[in-house]
C-alpha cells in the first residue's frame, strides 16, 4: 500500500473539491457557461491577488508568467535591477538577459534577503532603470522579502516594481495595490491548490503604460492581447478549460475561509514547523523565514540527498532536497495551500523517523509543533 503525501513546496495537494471539478466533461471554451466562469476566476484572482488592476490568467507555468513579466514591459537594451539570492531570483536575471535587457544585480547571500537600502542604491546608481524584479518568497532558500519596503522606494521612481509570487500568493500576505506592486507574477501548482499550468500577471495602471513602448518580442504570451479578451470573458486562444474550472473552486475555498484566516493558518503552520525542527536540534536555514515553505539545514552525518530520497521511496512521502549550491545541504518542507495541521505534524513525524533511522539523535518535533498549535 503507497498513500501519497505531497510536501513539497510545489506541486502541492490539490483539494477533492478541485479535482472533482476538473473530472467533470470539457466543456467548450466559446460558449457562455465558459464565459460566465471566466468572469467569476476574474474577480477571485482580484480578491486573492489584493488588486482591481487586472489578473490575466495564462496557460503555461509560473515562468511563463515570469517571461511576459520581461517581454511586455521591456525593450532590448533597457535596465532592470533584479534582487537574486536564490533560484528563482537569478531567474529573473535569466530572463531580462534572454531578452537583451541589461540585469544589474542585488545579490544577498543565499539564506538572507536583501536589504531595502540596498534596492534604494541600487536605483540612484541606475536612474534609467525601467523595472525592479524581487521575489516574495524565494522558495530555493525559504526567505520572505520586505516587497512592502521595496513598494515604498520603487514607487517615488519611474520604474515598475515585479514580484515573483509563485509559491506564496494564497500563503503570504501581498497588498498589491496598497504596497504599489505593479506587476506580480504567479503559478497555480502552490498555495493556488491546482496541478502545475497556469501562469498568473496583476498588471498595474503603471505597468499598462509600459507595455506601449515595450519592444521585446512577445506573441504567445501578449498581455494587452489577453487582457483584451478578458475584457469579453474570454481568451485569445483555446483556454485551459479543466485547470480554470478548478480555479473557480480553490478561489472559492480562499473566498470562504478568508484572507485574514487563510495568513493566520500559515503563520500558525510556519511557527509550528520551526518549533518542531529546533526542538529536534536542527536548524532553519532561512534568516528572514517565510509562511508558507521552512528550509531546514542538513545536520552533520546525515546525507541531504539520500534523506529525501529514502522519505520518497520507503514512504512516498515528497519534501524537497535543497538546489543548485544548497543541495545536499538543506531539505525544504512546504505548509502551504491545501495544508493543515495534522500535515505539519504528519511530516515532521516523517522527518523525525527517517532522520532517526539514519543516525540522528534529535527528537520530540511533532510534540513541539503541538504545543505551538494547541497554544
Ligand atoms: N518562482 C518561484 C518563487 C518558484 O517557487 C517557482 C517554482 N518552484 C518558480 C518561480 C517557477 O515556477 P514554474 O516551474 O511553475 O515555472
Amino acid at each position: 500500500m503507497r498513500k501519497i503525501r505531497l510536501y513539497a513546496p510545489g506541486p502541492t495537494e490539490v483539494p477533492p473539491q478541485a479535482l472533482l471539478a476538473m473530472a467533470q466533461p470539457i466543456l467548450h471554451h466559446r460558449t457562455p457557461q465558459f464565459q460566465a466562469i471566466l468572469a467569476e476566476v476574474a474577480e477571485g484572482l482580484g480578491y486573492l491577488f489584493q488588486t482591481k488592476s487586472p489578473v490575466i490568467t495564462l496557460a503555461g507555468v509560473s515562468t511563463a508568467a515570469m517571461e511576459a513579466s520581461v517581454s511586455n514591459f521591456l525593450s532590448p537594451g533597457d535596465t532592470a535591477i533584479c534582487i537574486r539570492g536564490g533560484k528563482f531570483g537569478e531567474r529573473w536575471a535569466e530572463i531580462c538577459t534572454a531578452y537583451g535587457v541589461k540585469s544589474v544585480n542585488i545579490d544577498p547571500e543565499w539564506g538572507s534577503a536583501a536589504s531595502p537600502e540596498d534596492l534604494e542604491k541600487a536605483l540612484k546608481a541606475n536612474p534609467d532603470a525601467k523595472a525592479v524584479y524581487a521575489t516574495l518568497v524565494e522558495t530555493s532558500t525559504g526567505v520572505l522579502s520586505d516587497i512592502e519596503a521595496f513598494g515604498r522606494i520603487v514607487a517615488k521612481t519611474d520604474a515598475i516594481l515585479v514580484v515573483d509570487a509563485v509559491s506564496s500568493i494564497g500563503a503570504v500576505e501581498l497588498l498589491t495595490d496598497t504596497w504599489n506592486v505593479d506587476v506580480v507574477a504567479a503559478g497555480s501548482q502552490k498555495a493556488v491548490m491546482l496541478p502545475p499550468g497556469l501562469g498568473f500577471a496583476s498588471v498595474s495602471d503603471k505597468a499598462w503604460a509600459l507595455t506601449k513602448s515595450a519592444g521585446c518580442p512577445r506573441y504567445y504570451l501578449d498581455l494587452a492581447k489577453a487582457h483584451k479578451s478578458m475584457e469579453k470573458n474570454s481568451t485569445p486562444f483555446t483556454a485551459p478549460v479543466s485547470l480554470i474550472i478548478g480555479l473557480r473552486e480553490t478561489l472559492a475555498m480562499v473566498r470562504e475561509e478568508g484572507m485574514e484566516a487563510l495568513l493566520a493558518r500559515h503563520r500558525k503552520l510556519a511557527e509550528a514547523c520551526r518549533a518542531g525542527v529546533e526542538a529536534m536540534g536542527l536548524t532553519v536555514f532561512s534568516k528572514a523565514p517565510a509562511p508558507n515553505l521552512t528550509a531546514v539545514s542538513v545536520p552533520d552525518g546525515i546525507d541531504g540527498d539520500k534523506f529525501v530520497k529514502t522519505l520518497r521511496d520507503e514512504y512516498s512521502l515528497t519534501i524537497a532536497g535543497g538546489q543548485a549550491q544548497l543541495k545536499g545541504k538543506i531539505f525544504r518542507i512546504s505548509h502551504m495551500g491545501y495544508a493543515d495541521q495534522i500535515d505539519v505534524l504528519t511530516v515532521l513525524g516523517a522527518v523525525e523517523l527517517v532522520l532517526s533511522k539514519m543516525g540522528y539523535k534529535g527528537s520530540g518535533g511533532a510534540s513541539a509543533a503541538a504545543k505551538v498549535l494547541a497554544g
